[in-house]
């Protein structure tokens, strides 16, 4: 597709807006005034139309087709919040408002937005606090990381060690080294965090165990309790990676269970699309022992009924993110949660097991399946029965493209060779479920028969199999066929 800049035809137009010359002129410094007219296309309001209608089309979407996606939730999200992100009381703030004098009267509906998603969150996980400052998982991750480390330095206790599992997500040991630990790795045992494993790496220099529950197996983790005493022996705390909250929603309060530091990725479970490097939010709850720590400011409820942020937490770690973090997905989230409620965001959670159990069901006997038990709302499957054919995982990802689907997950997590990872999500039909596994069985028939065309694909898309590290390190930006 070619560039607006390569379309452009001198003179063409179209919507002329009125000029704001006169104003500008008036307003702004001579100096800074541009000389000459800026090089903008000039083409028909249908050709810019067209042009970006097209560009559109060339992105996959979950507005689009499935998105089985494994460990990033790509759920349909109802428009519903959208327009609660974008309501004018919210988007006209300045996001210094809360902090002028005169202004905290003005960011009083914001703040009490704030107020109540933090309160839900607490609600929903069982933990005390929360700050809603984080951007995304990871930070999530380095500002509990970070809370761990100031618990301990409170305490007087000499904390060096994080502990992770081999099924975590790659972001967990890099958020604890980032803090300044040493990341120790442990194996798992038939899927899950073994405690005889932990126990063996388990001493007073030990901080914390960060886990993701369920894993990134998708399987539950089902010796919580044990390990839960375990860490209390040595005073190490438990971390808690939230990016498969989705499937556990009012059915496990972290909490409860024993956690110490949760994260959230509002953008994977309530109400905000995600991919593409689009805004997120990563809030972090902590239990009583951890409050002191959270970042400030804080929102608090006055006596009066009003809202203030806060700044009087000594202990504090201080700011990890400009203002309040990304406000608007808070917005998406307190939307969701309200509207769902109690009972459907338990709906929520059973309907993305359930969807996930049915679709492993589908594809059992045509991929292996290395834990085929019960899973949570995602599992993972292996192309390794396709070696003999020279087939492999990212072979049936390709393949799958040609079908109009999005690729699941492929090679994570690490410790299953030739990994497919599949999340079908709750907002999923079962129609789409049925039709996406005949698709991928077809493709896996085919595989067994005449390899050649799987290997090849894809063939409809606007480019065909990349050199990868090429593609990123030596990028051609080009708008020639
Ligand atoms: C997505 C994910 C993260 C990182 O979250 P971001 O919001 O992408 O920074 C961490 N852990 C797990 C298990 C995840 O799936």
């Amino acid at each position: 597709m070619k560039t607006v800049f390569r379309q452009s035809v001198p003179g063409r137009t179209g919507v002329v807006p009125s000029l704001p010359e006169k104003r500008a002129s008036g307003m702004l410094p001579k100096e800074l005034l541009r000389q000459n007219a800026p090089k903008l296309p000039e083409m028909s309001e249908l050709d810019v139309v067209r042009h970006f209608t097209g560009l559109s089309r060339l992105n996959y979407c979950v507005d689009g087709n499935f998105y089985p996606l494994g460990s990033c939730t790509m759920k349909y999200n109802p428009k519903f919040m959208e327009h609660v992100a974008s309501l004018p009381g919210f988007t006209q703030l300045h996001p210094l408002h809360a902090r002028l004098p005169q202004g905290e009267t003005l960011a009083q509906g914001a703040l009490e937005a704030m107020y109540m998603t933090e309160q839900l969150l607490c609600e929903v996980t069982g933990m005390g606090a929360f700050t809603l400052n984080p951007m995304a998982g990871a930070q999530g991750e380095l500002t509990g990381a970070l809370l761990v480390a100031a618990y301990h330095k409170a305490k007087g206790n000499k904390k060096t060690k994080v502990v992770c599992p081999d099924s975590a997500h790659g972001t967990n040991p890099a958020s604890a080294a980032l803090a300044g630990f040493e990341v120790v790795n442990i194996a798992s045992k038939d899927g899950i965090v073994d405690p005889a494993a932990l126990a063996e790496v388990l001493d007073d220099s030990v901080a914390a165990l960060m886990m993701t529950c369920p894993n990134t197996l998708g399987l539950f983790e089902k010796k919580l309790p044990e390990i839960v005493t375990l860490l209390r022996s040595v005073d190490a705390l438990l971390y808690y990676d939230g990016a498969n909250f989705n499937a556990i929603m009012w059915r496990m309060r972290v909490g409860d269970v024993g956690f110490d530091v949760v994260h959230l990725n509002l953008h994977k479970t309530m109400g905000t699309p995600h991919g593409g490097g689009g805004p997120g939010a990563g809030p972090v709850g902590v239990s009583e022992r951890l409050i002191p720590f959270l970042p400030s400011p804080r929102v608090r409820k006055n006596d009066d009924g009003t809202y203030a942020l806060h700044d009087d937490y000594p202990d504090s770690i201080g700011n990890v993110a400009p203002f309040q973090g990304n406000f608007c997905v808070t917005l998406k989230a307190l939307g969701y949660m309200l509207r769902l409620g109690k009972e459907g965001l338990a709906r929520a959670s059973d309907y993305a097991v359930l969807n996930a159990n049915y679709m492993r069901k589908l594809l059992e006997g045509h991929l292996d399946i290395p834990f085929n038990r019960i899973c949570m709302h995602e599992f993972v499957a292996s192309a390794a029965n396709l070696a003999p054919y020279h087939v492999r995982a990212l072979d049936l990802a390709k393949a799958l493209l040609d079908k109009g689907y999005h690729a699941p997950t492929i090679y994570f997590p690490l410790i299953v060779k030739e990994s497919l990872m599949f999340e079908p999500t709750e907002t999923e039909s079962k129609e789409t479920l049925d039709r996406f596994c005949n698709d991928l069985i077809a493709i896996i028939d085919l595989a067994e028969k005449d390899p050649a065309p799987i290997i090849a694909a894809p063939v409809t898309l606007p480019v065909r199999r990349l050199d990868e590290t090429k593609a990123a390190k030596e990028m051609v930006l080009t708008d020639e066929p």
